[in-house]
């Protein structure tokens, strides 16, 4: 059973049926709709064509609408851009088609920022130090030599924007994703936990609720990052902005504090961006490539994430695929008894549902259980029992579909819906009845953990260890 969960970006390359039928025979389980690029109608097509496909196939795909968040971008340059020297004075002007100066069209940016503050263009192409304020343009001397292209990402490390993470763009593409009723929304360029309640309020104004996926990629989400974990349902390592806002050499660490504090309480994160990078044009990882995707496995990771690998690069199905042969040697190697008997002990008063998630998977091992049965409603019994990392498979039985597909995001989780729970007998009958493709024999032992009465959730109280006959 593949316990790491990974989530493929559909793009170009890979909204289509033939490659969304492969990479979901290959691997994925979350397919992330970026919402950086394409429109409502676009996105319209390719979620009924990934629910449509799940279905036929059955397999319970999560869908993951991602925000584009306030990124901000340069305006137009001219055709074929501007080759800039180490040195070149250059002015940037909120207002375009000035042909003497560039355009970046964000007055709060220029308004912002102060001399010899850093802007980077793009993944780090071009870099200005900023000069000199003189009404509303910046001078600029260019301090890393490239070329400037239009519409390339502008990031200011160390500058602290009062604008809203959520932008007008975005609040209508929640909108378009509660309407959707896609499975998880993620955030990007959060900054604080404010971000998260802000999100989660306009949702309510849809009627929607959401699983919201934090992406840590600013200083400033570091610096709040309990505070944003306490409020969001999981987090995103976004290493490709978090590597611009803060030296690339830290982005190794931090990935392992985020993961961490994740792990903590049990919600899922997911490991981002560059991943399997070099697929986008070779049919082959490199070798740094291949140990980064096991490294943030062993670190703890839920899901690793594929971006222009299958969004728009060559060998979508084949970066899928070698994501999962990685994952499945990994997961061989992993020290399930180091993690077993791991206390978080910064949680201060856990609760019982995580006190009978931590004894359950100790039940699992001391009885050499065959698999661990977690009848839930929302999926967060799974979640506490997935976060201690047992070599026994977890096994989600939900009367929920939607639980069903959330659980495609957490490490370890297969979940299979019932009709309803009933009473105990009748979920232990179902349990039972949901794990027989596991092709367990007589003797074989179960540990099935519940809360009674069924049906509420936030209440699990019951172990119980059953034998099959
Ligand atoms: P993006 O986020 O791909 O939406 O930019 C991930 C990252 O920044 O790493
Ligand atoms: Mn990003």
């Amino acid at each position: 059973m593949a316990r790491t969960k990974i989530v493929a970006t559909i793009g170009p390359a890979s909204s289509n049926p033939e490659t969304i039928r492969r990479m979901l025979a290959v691997g994925m389980t979350v397919a992330r709709v970026n919402f950086s690029h394409g429109n409502h109608d676009s996105h319209r097509k390719t979620i009924n064509m990934l629910r449509r496909i799940a279905q036929e196939d059955g397999i319970a795909l999560a869908i993951l609408g991602d925000l584009q968040g306030p990124k901000l971008r340069l305006g137009n340059v001219r055709a074929g851009g501007i080759q800039l020297n180490l040195g070149d004075e250059v002015v940037l002007t909120p207002h375009p088609g000035q042909p003497a100066m560039i355009h970046l069209p964000h007055p709060d940016l220029i308004e912002t920022v102060k001399p010899g503050a850093r802007l980077v263009i793009g993944d780090g192409e071009v870099e200005f130090t900023v000069a000199e304020k003189r009404s509303d343009t910046l001078r600029c001397l260019v301090t890393v030599a490239g070329l400037l292209e239009a519409r390339k990402g502008v990031n200011a490390p160390g500058t602290d924007l009062a604008i809203s993470s959520i932008t007008e763009k975005d609040r209508e593409d929640l909108a378009f994703i509660c309407k959707m009723e896609l499975d998880y929304v993620a955030l990007s360029f959060v900054r604080t936990a404010e971000d998260i309640l802000e999100l989660r309020e306009l949702m309510k104004e849809h009627g929607a609720n959401i699983p919201i996926i934090a992406k840590i990629e600013k200083s400033e989400a570091i610096e709040h990052l309990e505070e944003i974990r306490d409020v969001t349902d999981g987090m995103m390592v976004a290493r490709g902005d978090l590597g611009i806002d803060m030296p690339p050499q830290e982005v190794p660490l931090l990935q392992k504090r985020i993961i961490s504090c994740c792990n903590a309480v049990g919600k899922p994160v997911i490991t981002a961006t560059q991943m399997l990078q070099s697929m986008v044009e070779h049919p082959r990882p490199t070798r740094a490539e291949a140990s980064d995707v096991a490294n943030a496995i062993l670190d703890g990771t839920d899901a690793v994430m594929l971006s222009g690998e299958t969004a728009s690069g060559r060998f979508p199905v084949e970066s899928v695929r070698m994501m999962r042969q990685i994952s499945d040697m990994t997961e061989q190697a992993f020290p399930y008894d180091v993690w077993r008997r791991r206390r978080w002990n910064n949680v201060s008063t856990p609760s019982v549902t995580e006190a009978i998630s931590a004894a359950t998977c100790d039940v699992a091992e001391e009885v050499r259980a065959k698999v661990i049965v977690s009848a839930t409603m929302s999926g967060n019994t799974a979640q506490q029992i997935a976060r201690h990392r047992p070599q026994t498979p977890i096994m989600a039985v939900s009367p929920l579909e939607r639980t069903q597909r959330r659980l495609a995001l957490v490490w370890g989780v297969e979940c299979v819906t019932v009709p309803s729970f009933g009473n105990t007998d009748k979920m232990l009958e179902q349990s039972v009845t949901a794990v027989s493709s596991l092709g367990l024999g007589p003797g074989s032992k179960m540990v099935i953990t519940a809360g009674v009465p069924f049906g509420s959730s936030g209440l699990t109280n019951l172990i119980q260890v059953h034998e099959i006959s």
